[in-house]
């Protein structure tokens, strides 16, 4: 019997442990501190009233013989893959029913769809990113080669003819940076795989963000990226749904690699390895696509949305670089005076209670820079706000 020796290769993840043990040990020595944390990527406003009234009435017909509801189809069930065909189409892009899986969320399919392909493949990874990328193919024993984001190229990295990979990881609005690709970026990509002969993984959890109209939703607003694009998709983030579980994957119909069809793989993958989402919650996120669902989510997603805006009206004020937090609920920005992120993630802490996320916990490329969230209680957020830009203020007069 052997063991699969690449959980040994695992980087330890220290970051939001030492992030919570940081924390608690601040609270202790200064129990008279408060601490706002603008480090959690959880959402912490309550479902819209439609998608607990959904889920209610779900709940209540299962308890009927009539409306009882036993093993679904394991791809989700036609009344929210055509919710989800209606939310694309009313951007302007079609796609089939077929064409979509119901998942329990993005973060189980970015593994999962790496079942379809072979462990020789390269892959490529932007760094800095959500650290399960790499970790998805560590386990499994790919060769990673990273695509390296920073402040010249906007945090977006762009396709480099001299590196060869087979299967790439693209993630728009990025998770930690909050940069977004525009269409005239992505279809750079599209080119690129398609001359590679590679797949692109389109991690779109927070496309909801995205408000300028020259940026993509979707890879699949670009021409061509359904014939080498699979996206993946989350309600976690637009709906709320962290703790309920709910996601979907797009495999469009001509994604054909070896001669295969990436879908028919994939539909063959789930009806074996996977048992479908419950019936409750499929109709808890088939009420998102109404109405009035779009109306309650989006004053959900304005409320992080004006947090967003009060943390970079703070960092303007200090003048700190940074991007995202415009379609995007994270901000990123630069350590000032020079400090690499642990050392201004203890400074934050020190000077304002403030907790964020070190860069460098994201990837390599991350050190210098820290990740502050907008998903946060709103007046916590502005108090926080108003200390760092004093403090901040503060360090660069005594920097000058
Ligand atoms: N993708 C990115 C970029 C994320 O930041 C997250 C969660 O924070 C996920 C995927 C996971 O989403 P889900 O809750 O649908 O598993």
């Amino acid at each position: 019997m052997k063991i699969n020796e690449h959980y040994g290769e695992l980087a330890a993840s220290y970051l939001f442990s030492t992030v919570a043990k940081k924390q608690a040990e601040f609270s202790a020595a200064h129990p008279e501190k408060e601490i706002i944390r603008l480090s959690i990527g959880d959402v912490t406003q309550p479902l819209a009233r439609c998608v607990v009234k959904a889920m209610q009435e779900a709940a209540a017909e299962m308890g009927t013989k009539e409306g009882f509801h036993g093993y679904g189809p394991e791809q989700g069930y036609d009344f929210l893959k055509e919710a989800v065909c209606g939310y694309y189409a009313a951007r302007g892009t079609r796609l089939d029913k077929d064409e979509i899986f119901i998942s329990d969320g993005a973060k189980s399919d970015l593994a999962n769809v790496l079942g379809l392909f072979s462990v020789e493949n390269t892959v490529l990874v932007p760094d800095p990113v959500y650290p399960a990328y790499v970790d998805d193919n560590v386990t499994d024993g790919r060769r990673i080669v990273y695509a390296k984001a920073d402040e010249a190229n906007g945090f977006l990295p762009m396709p480099d003819e001299n590196v060869k990979a087979d299967i790439i990881y693209l993630c728009s609005p990025n998770n930690p940076t909050g940069a977004a690709y525009t269409r005239a970026q992505l279809a750079e990509w599209v080119a690129y795989a398609k001359k590679n002969d590679a797949v692109i993984l389109y991690d779109a959890a927070y496309e909801c963000f995205i408000q300028d109209a020259a940026l993509a939703r979707s890879i699949f607003e670009v021409e061509g990226a359904r014939a080498c694009a699979i996206e993946i998709c989350s309600f976690s983030k637009i709906a709320g749904f962290t703790g309920t579980r709910c996601g979907y994957t797009v495999v469009p119909a001509e994604l054909k690699r070896g001669g295969m069809s990436l879908n028919k793989l994939w539909l063959r993958r789930q009806t074996t390895k996977f048992n479908g989402v419950p019936y409750i919650v499929q109709r808890g996120a088939a009420a998102v696509f109404t109405e009035s669902g779009m109306q309650e989510i989006q004053e959900n997603l304005d409320y992080y949305r004006r947090n967003a805006a009060v943390i970079a009206a703070a960092l303007d004020a200090a003048g700190v670089w940074y991007c995202g937090g415009k379609n995007s609920p994270y901000l990123w920005l630069r350590c000032p005076g020079g400090m690499k992120s642990w050392e201004f993630f203890d400074w934050l802490l020190e000077t304002c209670g403030v907790v964020g996320t070190p860069g460098v916990g994201f990837g390599a490329c991350g050190e210098g820079y820290f990740r502050l969230t907008a998903f946060g209680d709103a007046e916590k957020t502005k108090l926080a706000a108003a200390k760092m830009q004093k403090a901040l203020l503060q360090l660069r007069e005594t920097q000058q």
